[in-house]
């Protein structure tokens, strides 16, 4: 809920908060911020708290590394968990930033979400709905509050106690989550051992996006405070599921969902609905670029654990990389299957909306849907559907976004080229470690 400038300032004094944290994301995702003391307020209420952004990721150079944090008022929000060393209250702000001459600067993905959900208002859509499904697993810490391997528990999908161990943690996750303004629809032990998903209600993409920070900071916090360590890396552990976050998604206009078709037509989805799919299924393999940001990703992304390896879609069946839910109305939805945590949010439905609101513009028709279990189809049968793989290495999906002008322009070049540039380092390092695997099978039979 909103609150004017007035109002926060009375909040921070009646609630004696300390500290206040104001927050943003950087080029690969992850959660910055500067704290000030509570004295400081005044100042980050009127847009003059600044900051050195010349060592965060992507940002920009030494010689203009000024910056400005411009925060988003109705972000405001008190952490239910005391933070300072005597127990006193911190408060957050979300924040946008802006350049040294007071513009908004491109290497921001909150900017960049905020301009494609402004380019989807230009087109007469009120609303990017999205509920996001984030999973994640608990491992233990040791004495010294160091992370193990050694997973929470040996429960599975809907496991109750004592198979779910986490089930504690995972309520204190929610009811904390619910303090601070979440609609937690459900929670629950995951197929995998240690594994875990809180699903909360959509929102538009901006505080959906907004939430989803929120929640990994909330998640490793709480599970901290329990002596576990909670990651949301895709693929932890080699052999069983992996941790996606699928998203679910609908445009709502003025008369309502936009997806929602007539009775007769196919699907009961509307041509809106169809077209959307049709630019997410074309643009795939550079979203998964984004969607899919790091080698370990696509450790997930492989068959047999219910990660989407094909760029498909269906209605009954959930192994494409998107899947129509069977609910109709105001809560007909695609539930991109591909997308996993460690995604930057911002640009992740960046790139989503406009590859949808591309298939819109141009009319695009999604291919066939496939209501068979892909993964028991052979290649050949897979070639005939048209069904094509998805990107295979970070550095495949790298190459495909760097041919696709739709998704570039969604995020804007500077965010792409930093991001690019950072990724390429990573698969490069990455491709000059020597692993376990390799040592296992190369080294005596050579
Ligand atoms: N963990 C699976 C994935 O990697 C999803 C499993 C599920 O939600 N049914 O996407
Ligand atoms: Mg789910
Ligand atoms: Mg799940
Ligand atoms: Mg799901």
């Amino acid at each position: 809920q909103f609150m004017t400038k007035e109002e926060i300032k009375a909040k921070v004094a009646e609630e004696k908060v300390e500290f206040i944290r104001v927050t943003f994301t950087d080029v690969l995702g992850t959660i910055k911020n500067v704290e000030v003391p509570a004295s400081q307020l005044d100042k980050v209420l009127n847009n003059d708290l600044m900051f050195d952004g010349s060592s965060i990721e992507g940002f920009v150079r030494i010689n203009e590394s000024d910056m400005y944090l411009y925060p988003d008022l109705s972000t405001f929000m008190i952490f239910p968990w005391a933070t300072d060393a005597h127990g006193g209250k911190v408060a957050r702000l979300i924040a946008d930033v802006y350049n040294k001459d007071r513009t908004p600067f491109a290497g921001d993905p909150r900017i960049a979400l905020k301009k494609a959900v402004k380019r989807a208002k230009d087109q007469g859509f009120t609303e990017f709905n999205i509920g996001p499904e984030p999973e994640f697993f608990l491992f233990k810490l040791d004495e010294q509050g160091k992370p193990t391997m050694e997973l929470n528990d040996h429960g599975s999908y809907f496991d109750l106690a004592p198979l779910d161990s986490g089930e504690d943690v995972r309520r204190e996750i929610v009811l904390t989550l619910e303090e601070m303004g979440f609609e937690v629809e459900a929670a629950h032990h995951e197929v995998a051992a240690g594994q875990h998903e809180v699903d909360f209600r959509y929102d538009d993409a901006l505080d959906a996006a907004d939430k989803i920070q929120t929640f990994k900071l909330v998640v490793k916090t709480i599970a901290r405070k329990n002596g576990y360590y909670a990651t949301f890396m895709p693929k932890p552990v080699a052999g069983i599921n992996g941790s996606g976050m699928h998203v679910n998604m609908s445009l709502f206009n003025e008369e309502g969902n936009a997806f929602t078709g007539k009775d007769d037509d196919y699907l009961g989805l509307s041509d809106t609905a169809l077209h959307f799919l049709g630019g997410v299924l074309k643009h795939a393999p550079a979203l998964t670029a984004i969607a899919n940001p790091t080698v370990n990703s696509y450790k997930r992304l492989t068959p047999g654990f219910e990660a989407p390896v094909y760029i498909a879609w269906s209605a009954s069946n959930r192994s494409p990389m998107v899947r129509v839910p069977a609910s109709r109305g105001l809560a007909t939805r695609l539930e991109l299957r591909t997308v996993d945590p460690t995604t930057n949010p911002y640009t992740c439905l960046a790139a989503i909306l406009s590859s949808g609101l591309d298939g819109i513009e141009q009319r695009m028709e999604p291919t066939a849907s496939v209501d068979k279990n892909i993964y028991l189809m052979d290649e050949n049968e897979r070639k005939k559907a048209g069904i094509q793989n998805l990107p295979d290495t970070l550095l495949d999906a790298l190459e495909e976004l760097e041919e696709d002008e739709v998704v570039i322009d969604a995020i804007g070049t500077h965010i792409i080229d930093k991001f690019i540039e950072a990724k390429r380092i990573e698969y490069t390092s990455y491709r000059q470690f020597i692993s376990k695997w390799e040592l296992d099978n190369y080294f005596m039979n050579y």
